[in-house]
């Protein structure tokens, strides 16, 4: 499928952690037969190739320029590699999500991951889900959605599924980990997540995962 200018078609969905919006986004995919791209787990193995590299919030830009110099990182078949080796599973920790936050505000994390997303879309229809989608990676993209829904329904959501995955988290953290990353991911100089002026904007507090997409299908009007 092709969009009128003769490019693929990228459907951008942007929103804050526990929105909903990863599962929604591979859900819409798989319906509509494009490539699922999650740039949240990019940001997250960047994060972990930093951190494995002895790097901190404190180190400075060069050093994270020279370690993502000599990094790759690849996002196929709903898996991310770093340096060719799988980190699907690992970056999925409360502690990787932590420092995925912390370095995405930096420069040259966000400079190294533009074409990586951007390639995505070259050569399929993809959805891609992340905070920045519609605003900096594909502002022309096909369609624009932003998922949102109630801080305390998403914390809620984010501590179902960290302890799906038997993470070592109370509520309390999953609510305060929630909290900080909104303030960190909405106030930050660099691509901040924000509503795109064109993106249809999709509160799912008090929707299933089905009624999101039947939103999301009567916004593309197929
Ligand atoms: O979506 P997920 O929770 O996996 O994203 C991890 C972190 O990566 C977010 O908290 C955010 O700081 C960062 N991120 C970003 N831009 C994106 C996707 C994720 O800054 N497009």
């Amino acid at each position: 499928m092709t969009s009128t200018n003769g490019r693929k078609k990228v459907i951008a969905i942007d929103g804050p952690a526990g929105s909903g919006k990863s599962t929604v986004a591979r859900a819409l995919a798989v319906r509509l037969g494009f490539d699922y791209l999650d740039t949240g787990a990019l940001y997250r193995a960047a994060a972990l190739k930093l951190t494995r590299s002895g790097l901190n919030e404190s180190s400075d830009d060069a050093a994270l320029s020279t370690v993502l110099r000599n990094t790759s990182i690849e996002y196929k078949n709903a898996a991310v590699y770093l340096d060719s080796e799988d980190v699907s599973v690992e970056i999925r920790t409360p502690e990787a999500g932590h420092f995925s936050s912390i370095f995405s505000a930096r420069k040259p994390v966000r400079d190294y991951l533009l074409d990586i997303q951007r390639n995505a879309g070259l050569s399929t229809d993809i959805v891609a889900e992340g905070r920045d989608m519609a605003t900096v990676v594909f502002p022309d993209a096909w369609k624009k959605f932003y998922v949102t829904a109630d801080e305390q329904v998403r914390a809620q959501r984010r501590y179902k599924q960290l302890k799906e995955k038997k993470a070592d988290v109370t509520k309390k953290e999953a609510i305060a980990d929630v909290a900080s990353r909104d303030a960190r991911d909405t106030a930050r100089a660099l691509a901040p997540l924000v509503r795109a002026a064109d993106a249809v904007e999709i509160d799912t507090t008090n929707l299933s995962i089905e009624e999101t997409i039947q939103k999301m299908l009567k916004a593309l009007a197929i």
